[in-house]
């Protein structure tokens, strides 16, 4: 559909009838199909439907959550959260028939074998007696959601929302800091017993789950879940080994020279938070004036990001500034109707700000680029892969950090990539404990953050506790962290992801052009492939084969090494 404007696009409520009877003529049309060319015509007018009627709810789902006091789309909103079931439903009966068609090997050379994988997979973590268990684990989660919506700390006699102590850990002040890492885990420490129960809770029915469906344990149904159809645990396992060996040793590098620049020597755990004493760099000027920066930088950096961001600045496909009744956080989303992706932000002054700009661009890009996959499932691949679209952005745009810094912007690049690379052990941890978790998942919540203390002493070894903070010291951090809770898994993608830029980020620094020219070939090649040949056909080394990571930090070494840090 072409447009002109987002605020054009008109959507009205889905009549589910209506729809229930175009899914069923589909259906028949697949089933008594005489030849390949009806089958193949049935599954295109299949795709044509789904796309639309997420077309349509992607509307909803932006609109409603730019302004939530909006009734029409409140209302909207919840009819489609009624709905999605029903509608999810229609698609696996097609799908049901579509796996069993006897023209399956003709489809599949139209449209590729993977389509079927990774129907196959899906199939595979469902059947109905599951249905009582998968609704014990929505529960969960949305008890879960509710404890945290919630989420509130002491700081100094004041009560506030978890949300605003994110600020007060990276005060100037150490006094401030430390008060704001009290007030914020003594939130974790009054609340563990009633976490602690809802995650028990989570790992059982999500044992369960599993056992009714043939695993050994909930390992190897979750990767399916997450589509991870050609990596296994072991391959993981074999990765973090690798961060452990050559990622930990940069980050406690990276720690010491920042004990060095605050001048404190023994680094206590509310100093981790601050990266210098002036304060993290932040963006210059108003919301326009970095989308202007921010157009200018694509205009040098590429014909086609180019195209497709002023493209978003003309037709309002972006929602950058924070306002009354809009919900928190950041994402893109992709309209196929409309060809577009879309971008909602909330703009705060920081740093994250530059974020959304090349991040959430670098995955609105990829939408573009891949908008031609006639297959709906096959248009971005895993989340493992779906980040290094976005990350790579980040470090594409390092040359024209001076658009939003000017004289912050090495202050900037060096605090950036200092993160990237420290993030990964975090990261890694979260997975390690999850793997320990899903294995013994009968083990208390006692021999839970035991092993969480463990894991963090391997992969996090500057971080100690003592008596500064007995909840921390019994291994109660992992509390904090929401993917443990709702999205079991789903971690590790962030890290792999990351190490994936760091490939075009350290091929930039060679040659920015060709790094740059097989980032778009990647962005086209969307999720057509399984996670390995996906690497292969792009040219990218796998960032879970061992030999990956060792040769891109000596690089990362070398670029660190030429920022004067102590100047910050
Ligand atoms: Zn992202």
């Amino acid at each position: 559909m072409d447009f002109k404007k987002f605020s054009d696009v008109k959507v009205t409520k889905p009549d589910m009838e209506a729809l229930g009877k175009e899914y069923k003529v589909l259906c028949s049309a697949l089933e008594n199909a005489s030849n390949k060319d009806e089958a193949i015509a049935a599954v295109e007018k299949e795709f044509a439907l789904s796309d639309h009627i997420s077309s349509d709810y992607q509307v909803v789902s932006i609109r409603h959550t730019i302004n939530t006091y909006d009734k029409f789309y409140e209302e909207l909103s919840g009819f489609y959260d009624e709905n999605l079931p029903y509608l999810s439903q229609f698609e696996d009966e097609f799908n049901h028939i579509l796996v069993k068609s006897k023209f399956r090997k003709e489809i599949a050379e139209k449209f590729g074998e993977y389509m079927f994988t990774k129907i196959d997979m899906s199939l595979k973590t469902f059947s109905k007696e599951i249905i009582p268990d998968l609704q014990k684990e929505n529960a969960l989660c949305s008890a879960y959601n509710k404890v945290m919506g919630n989420a509130k700390g002491m700081f100094r006699g004041q009560e506030l929302p978890i949300t605003k102590f994110t600020v007060l850990k990276t005060d100037k002040d150490r006094s401030v800091r430390k008060d704001a890492e009290e007030g914020f885990w003594g939130f974790y420490s009054a609340h563990e017993k009633e976490l602690a129960d809802i995650y028990d809770q989570l790992v059982h029915v999500r044992d369960t789950i599993a056992k009714k469906l043939g695993f050994e344990n909930y390992l190897p149904l979750g990767y399916l879940r997450l589509g991870r159809s050609d990596y296994t645990p072991k391959d993981v396992a074999e990765y973090r080994e690798a961060v452990l060996k050559n990622i930990v040793p940069l980050a406690q590098s990276i720690y010491r020279k920042q004990e060095k620049r605050l001048n404190i020597p023994d680094m206590k755990y509310y100093d981790y938070s601050i990266g210098f004493l002036s304060g993290n760099a932040k963006p210059i000027g108003t919301p326009e004036h970095l989308v202007e920066q921010a157009s200018k930088m694509y205009a040098e950096m590429s014909p086609i990001a180019s195209k497709y961001f002023d493209f978003m600045v003309s037709h309002e496909v972006m929602d950058l500034v924070a306002k009354d009744g809009k919900i928190p956080g950041g994402y893109m989303t992709y309209i196929p109707d409309l060809k577009s992706s879309y971008i909602f932000s909330n703009f705060d002054g920081s740093s994250g700000d530059v974020d959304v700009l090349t991040h959430e661009f670098g995955h609105s890009l990829q939408g573009f680029l891949s908008a031609d996959i006639q297959v709906p499932s096959l248009r971005s691949p895993g989340y493992e892969l779906c980040e290094v679209h976005s990350m790579s952005m980040e470090f594409f745009a390092y040359p024209w950090c001076k658009n939003f810094f000017e004289d912050q912007e090495a202050k900037y690049r060096f605090a950036h990539l200092c993160d990237a690379i420290t993030f990964i052990p975090y990261g890694v941890s979260v997975d390690e404990f999850q793997n320990f978790t899903y294995i013994h998942p009968y083990f208390t919540h006692e021999e839970r953050k035991a092993a969480w203390r463990e894991i963090e002493k391997k992969y996090l070894p500057h971080r100690h506790y003592g008596d500064d903070n007995r909840f921390l010291e019994s291994g109660g951090f992992w509390m904090k962290q929401l993917h443990i809770y709702v999205d079991p898994l789903y971690y590790i993608d962030y890290t792999i992801a990351q190490v994936g830029a760091f490939e075009f980020f350290t091929e930039s620094l060679n040659d920015y052009k060709a790094a740059f020219d097989k980032y778009i070939a990647f962005d086209k090649l969307g999720g057509q492939y399984p996670y390995k040949e996906l690497l292969r056909k792009a040219h990218i080394a796998d960032p879970m084969v061992p030999s990956t990571i060792p040769s891109i930090t000596p690089i990362l070494v070398k670029y660190l090494d030429s920022f004067d840090d102590s100047k910050f």
